[in-house]
């Protein structure tokens, strides 16, 4: 059997910062599909990876040492953000970076501004407020007005409106209160069956992993463990390291 191209490949990725090495050296692959969860500890190397793929690692000084990144068999390293996102690819960096002095309806039109089916485009943005009523509400507001919870929400749906094959999402669910963190996990579920595929880097490695079809579990810039995300869950050395902590010691427990 031919085995199918994977939508992303990343292979021997090596990042470095000023010449101190962040990510050394790691392979990753994601299907059509699927949602794949990276998950490690605080500066293991996750959002660089991320950033390293949508073409922005160089923003933050970091630069690409070795490997390559393929999309569907493409070698696309290094190619400018822009030219990433008309390829497929939308990122959804940390922090949400929703513009808080834009309102949201300006937010989301960021999120479209490679397409130029401008009718199809409202009608997506339509779907939006319906599956997120607030944020239709609110929609002439200023984004900075919204909960952590509602921002991200905008934030995922600006990355959707790009009709992206491939999302890139960076702790989504980082200082969010556990309702909000749940509401996120059950999107990303959403978007996975609406068919794109996910790339989500967690420190809530419990939530991460129920949900993702696979994992990888990055330490030091290194992938440790690989898995389908049952597996990883069930992995003693996942266990002590990530899923172990009660819930008054960390993200990681929360859930
Ligand atoms: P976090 O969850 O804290 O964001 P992470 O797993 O995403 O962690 P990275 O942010 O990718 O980790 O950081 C990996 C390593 O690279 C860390 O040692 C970090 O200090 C370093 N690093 C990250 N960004 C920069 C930067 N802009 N300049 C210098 N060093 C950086």
């Amino acid at each position: 059997m031919v085995m199918a191209e994977p939508l992303l490949a990343v292979r021997g990725l090596s990042v470095a910062y000023a010449g101190v090495p962040a990510v050394r050296g790691i392979d990753l692959d994601v299907a059509r599909g699927e949602v794949v969860a990276l998950v490690g500890a605080n500066g293991a190397g996750k959002t660089t990876i991320l950033s390293a793929i949508s073409g922005t690692v160089g923003f933050g000084g970091g630069r690409i040492g070795a490997g390559r990144v393929l999309l569907e068999g493409q070698d696309v390293t290094g190619r400018p953000a822009h030219r990433l996102v008309a390829l497929g690819l939308s990122h959804v960096p940390e922090g949400r970076e929703i513009l808080a002095r834009l309102t949201v309806a300006e937010n989301l039109d960021l999120g479209a501004y490679q397409r130029s089916d401008r009718a199809a485009v409202a009608a997506d943005v339509e779907v939006v407020y319906e599956r997120f009523p607030i944020l239709g509400q609110r929609r002439h507001q200023l984004a900075g007005s919204l909960s952590g919870g509602e921002q991200q929400m905008l934030a995922i749906s600006r990355g959707l409106l790009g009709r992206p094959r491939l999302l890139l999402l960076d702790e989504p669910s980082l200082g969010l209160a556990p309702q909000a963190v749940r509401a996120v996990f059950e999107e990303v579920d959403r978007i996975r069956r609406a068919g794109t595929t996910v790339l989500l880097v967690e420190q809530n490695a419990r939530q991460a992993l129920a949900l993702a079809d696979r994992g990888y579990v990055l330490e030091t810039g290194s992938i440790v463990l690989a898995g389908t995300g049952a597996e990883l869950s069930r992995n003693e050395r996942v266990i002590d390291a990530y899923l172990g902590l009660p819930p008054e010691l960390g993200a990681n427990a929360a859930g």
